[in-house]
């Protein structure tokens, strides 16, 4: 049989892939007609290619593909389809030719510097225009969907000033709720992109040929340089609309359940065809149809079932998904604002089965929950939201359970590839089975079935290195390994990611205490270490001076004090008991932190996965009921772990006395003054999900306080994951508190000396980053707000006044921010 594939995207590739591995005898001469002229590559991970990733599908032996080569007419009575250079004859053809970006049509949509964001092709020419730029540079991304937010990530990491237009009140409208969209706005504004709902584009302005502004309905005008139209997609149904075949009333080729179009012989699939009366713009579903017409035209019967419309946003760093129903007859909401975390939980009727959800914040449940849609609940709607829930959720789900939804991969499925066939790891499964091999969000449920089915897990840190955090941290102490080229050019793979990357540079931080933005150390740093301070959401950093135990002398406070009139700078003082300057801009760090310096300031390291700060009460100088000195405690603790890089961020409290005034046990390490010494308490935080900490030992000299403090400290820094907290660290060692408490107090392992040694070692070579930063004018000559135009400060920075401070400009409406206090005049 002559089989002609038009369209060599995702789904197309998924089709002929499929019919090589099923079609044993070869009986398919198939040639593919593919109008992009590089190989099919993922397109779901197409913002990957800003960091250099790899994005081509395997290679599909055995089938000929017509790079570059666009099918132009269709004849079905002939059998025929054209190109610019040659007519092929078929005898089934199948129409993969996916979407094409919508562009609203209003006047100015094609003037040079409007782009749209669908195709390597596109990234390109979206980069070499943002790069070419001789200033600071605006864009507007129209459309604040999944799309748009991607598009406007890539435009900030471009380093242009991203503004987001969308028509509906909210961000990503199609999957969230209101309260989850109010959530993701603040998240997405943290990132310093500005967000603009409720408004619609009515022509973009241009100067000589190039974008200079677009208009609004409501009369608004925003100065730009880029805008990028990421409102929707259409389907590409051309070909088929020229050739006669029936379209959907609103685009898409019509095809039945079995993908069979008007037409003989012909099929369409992916995001060109309307199934079931509807377009999917989701991979999931167009794999299904995919596997679905590659069966038939092998003689079988299969049917299009439906897909998952699961849908997490990648790569901006806010976790947001939403799996199933978003709205339904029950739902179970949860609401944190100081950590914004929003979840809902959508509930049958009686409150037994799981039919969907929002997660915003923290959707570290999304695979796990995902999977669950359509079963009667495993437990309690918050247990089911909690991560910690999740042991065991793998072995509670059904066969049936779909764990990977994109290729409709099932636990059984899964569970037989590891039982059965021997895939002892989460590469091999993904092999074997293709689950976790699209978006990605299912490979903590794998990894969850493979431990469950008794298989010892590897903790490969990610794509580039098999080894686990804590294996790398040996490995480079061990032999020495000071730079990341080394390290990955002699035990990994590839170029490093936005994983890899600052976990390596964590670990050097802890092994070799020295600078961290030196030579190739500053390219592993994530923004906020890379500038030495906390991005804010209008584009300015923060700075927050050390203040050590949250004692200040009156002099300090009148430097602060001074500093933030002079910079403009909001003053705060923080639950960690010292004060946050907020507002800086970028060229004014250096000098900011100069006054600060020789005050006798330091960095207080709030921008980095370190120590931030050891709390306390007033102790028993000033305290009736305090039995220890528990000022002089913290001061002397902050001093000594200041700078001690970890796996993330670490907060200490000491209070005086069993009333517990410095909340020590909501601290990753917290001591709280007995009559005979200290206890110590372990593994407490904050959050999404409070953890009380953990007695460790009871009535401890200072002298033994602090060592086994320097153990706890030294062997979380040398055995925890990534961004592992203290009490998930502490949960998930084998024998966990028992077990810490072995090695930590006991010294079951003989490692106390060496983690002590480690600790001292850090403590002598401990140097201030800003001051070093400052003695050095190389390492000055990062703090500017355009590296191509360092002498221009960011025009859109611009601050309002609220209770006598500088915020940002352009805060939602203080009508929407302020509490509304109920009986008092206003
Ligand atoms: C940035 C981005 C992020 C995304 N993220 C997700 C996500 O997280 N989850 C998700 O499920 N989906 C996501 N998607 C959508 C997903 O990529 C699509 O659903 C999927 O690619 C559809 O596959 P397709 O093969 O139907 O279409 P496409 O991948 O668009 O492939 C169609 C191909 O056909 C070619 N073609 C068109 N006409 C012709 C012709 N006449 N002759 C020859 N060739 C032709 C096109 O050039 C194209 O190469 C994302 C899309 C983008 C752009």
């Amino acid at each position: 049989m002559k089989l002609v594939v038009v369209g060599n995207g995702m789904v197309g590739h998924r089709l002929v892939e499929t019919l090589r591995a099923r079609d044993a005898r070869g009986g398919c001469d198939i040639t593919v007609l593919a109008e992009e002229s590089r190989p099919a590559y993922d397109r779901v991970r197409l913002s990957a290619w800003f960091d250099g990733e790899a994005l081509e599908l395997s290679c599909v032996d055995g089938v000929t593909v017509r790079l570059g080569e666009a099918a132009t007419a269709l004849d079905p009575a002939a059998r025929t389809v054209t190109t610019a250079v040659a007519s092929y004859s078929y005898d089934a053809l199948v129409l993969a030719t996916g979407s094409s970006p919508f562009v609203p049509p209003v006047p100015g949509c094609d003037l040079t510097g409007c782009f749209v964001y669908r195709t390597v092709d596109d990234l390109h020419a979206l980069s070499a225009y943002a790069q070419a730029g001789s200033g600071p540079m605006t864009g507007v991304v129209v459309g604040g969907g999944l799309l748009g937010l991607e598009a406007a990530n890539a435009l900030r990491r471009l380093g242009v000033n991203a503004h987001v237009v969308e028509l509906a009140p909210r961000l990503m409208p199609l999957q969230v709720d209101e309260a989850g969209g109010a959530m993701l706005r603040r998240h997405i504004e943290e990132l310093g992109l500005t967000i603009h709902t409720g408004r619609m584009l009515q022509r973009v302005d241009g100067r000589s040929g190039r974008v200079s502004r677009v208009v609004f309905a409501d009369g608004g005008v925003l100065s730009t340089d880029v805008v990028v139209f990421a409102a929707g997609v259409r389907p590409r149904d051309d070909l088929a609309r020229a050739a006669g075949l029936t379209v959907g009333a609103r685009g898409g080729v019509v095809v039945d359940h079995a993908g069979r179009t008007s037409a003989p012989d012909i099929y369409a699939v992916g995001e060109c065809a309307e199934i079931g009366g509807r377009v999917y713009g989701l991979v999931a579903p167009g794999y299904a149809m995919a596997e679905m017409v590659a069966d038939r035209l092998l003689g079988g019967d299969a049917t299009f079932e439906g897909a998952d419309t699961s849908t997490k946003l990648k790569l901006l760093g806010v976790d947001v998904a939403s799996f199933g129903s978003t709205a339904g007859p029950l739902d179970v909401t949860f609401t944190d604002p100081a950590t914004r975390v929003y979840a809902k939980l959508v509930l049958s009727d009686d409150a037994k089965t799981l039919l969907g959800g929002i997660l915003v914040g923290d959707a570290s449940a999304y695979a796990t929950l995902r999977a669950q849609v359509g079963l009667p609940l495993l437990s309690t709607p918050l247990a089911l939201l909690a991560p910690a829930g999740d042991g065991g959720v793998g072995a509670n789900l059904p066969d049936t359970a779909q764990v990977c939804s994109c290729n409709a991969v099932t636990k059984a499925t899964i569970v037989s590839a590891i039982t059965g066939q021997g895939c002892a790891d989460v590469a091999a499964v993904k092999e074997c089975t293709r689950a976790g091999t699209t978006c990605g969000s299912c490979v903590p449920l794998l990894k969850q079935l493979l431990t469950e089915s008794g298989v010892a897990m590897p903790t490969a840190l990610c794509e580039h290195f098999d080894l686990s955090r804590q294996e790398l941290f040996d490995l480079m102490r061990v032999r020495g390994i000071t730079t990341f080229s080394q390290l990955i050019g002699e035990h990994g793979r590839g170029r490093g990611c936005d994983i890899c990357k600052p976990v390596v540079a964590s670990i050097l931080a802890s092994i070799t205490g020295g600078y961290i933005l030196d030579g190739e150390q500053a390219s592993l740093q994530d923004t906020n270490d890379h500038f030495l301070a906390n991005l804010q959401r209008n584009g300015t950093y923060s700075v927050v001076p050390r203040i050590p135990g949250g004692e200040i002398t009156p002099e300090k406070l009148i430097v602060i004090g001074e500093v933030a009139r002079d910079f403009q700078l909001y003053t705060k003082i923080t639950g960690g008991q010292r004060i946050d300057l907020l507002g800086a801009r970028v060229e004014h760090l250096p000098e900011i932190w100069r006054r600060l310096v020789d005050a006798g300031f330091e960095s207080g390291h709030a921008y980095g996965k370190a120590l931030r700060t050891v709390k306390s009460c007033v102790g028993t100088t000033w305290c009736r009921f305090g039995v220890q000195d528990a000022v002089g405690l913290a001061v002397a603790l902050e001093l000594r772990y200041r700078g001690l890089r970890a796996p993330h961020k670490v907060k200490a409290a000491v209070s005086g006395c069993a009333r517990e005034c410095a909340e020590a046990r909501s601290k990753d390490f917290g001591v709280i003054a007995t009559e005979n010494g200290w206890n110590l308490y372990v593994g407490g935080n904050g959050g999404f999900r409070p953890r009380h900490a953990e007695l460790l030992a009871v009535d401890l000299s200072t002298v033994d306080l602090i060592a086994i403090i320097d153990r706890f400290l030294m062997f979380y820094v040398r055995t925890a994951d990534r961004l592992q907290r203290t009490s998930a660290w502490i949960e998930a060692m084998d024998g966990g508190l028992d077990h810490l408490r072995s090695v930590i107090v006991d010294d079951s392992l003989g490692l106390a000396a060496e983690l002590e040694a480690a600790m001292t070692r850090h403590v002598a070579s401990y140097a201030d980053e800003w001051k070093s930063t400052l003695d050095d004018p190389d390492r000055l000559r990062r703090f500017v707000s355009f590296v191509n135009a360092p002498d221009t400060p960011d025009p859109s920075i611009a601050f309002s006044t609220e209770r006598d401070q500088p915020v940002p400009l352009g805060r939602a409406s203080p009508a929407r921010q302020q509490p509304v206090l109920v009986g008092m005049p206003r």
